[in-house]
């Protein structure tokens, strides 16, 4: 008899706590969320004023040096430069060229 209660109160308090669980993993997913939105649209921001990182294999010098005198080549994959485009201004480029194109597209013989 009195495990019944008992029982019936531990149901009772782990639905409770149960849904209380719920909505404090729904608040923290929310903050989460928040979080990765933030972060990513300060990344963007970042990528529109700085586009450009370090080339990763000639480390930015744009250029090898030969170990004989001074003699140098230039690094291939940057073409000379120490440049590289980062991720997030490529994705920024890509959108700006899809709604360029969609605007292209809609405004046939339009304006100017
Ligand atoms: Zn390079």
């Amino acid at each position: 008899m009195s495990s019944t209660l008992a029982t019936s109160t531990l149901t009772a308090a782990t639905h409770g706590s149960a849904l209380a669980a719920t909505a404090h993993g729904i608040a923290q997913a929310a903050t989460v969320a928040l979080i990765v939105t933030v972060s990513i649209a300060f990344y963007l921001f970042t990528c529109l004023v700085w586009p450009f990182g370090k080339c990763c294999r000639c480390k930015g010098a744009g250029k090898f040096k030969s170990p004989f005198g001074n003699a140098y080549r230039h690094c291939g994959k940057c073409e000379g430069s120490g440049l590289r485009v980062r991720v997030g201004r490529k994705v920024i480029n890509y959108y700006r060229r899809t709604r360029a194109g969609a605007d292209n597209a809609t405004s046939k013989g339009g304006r100017k």
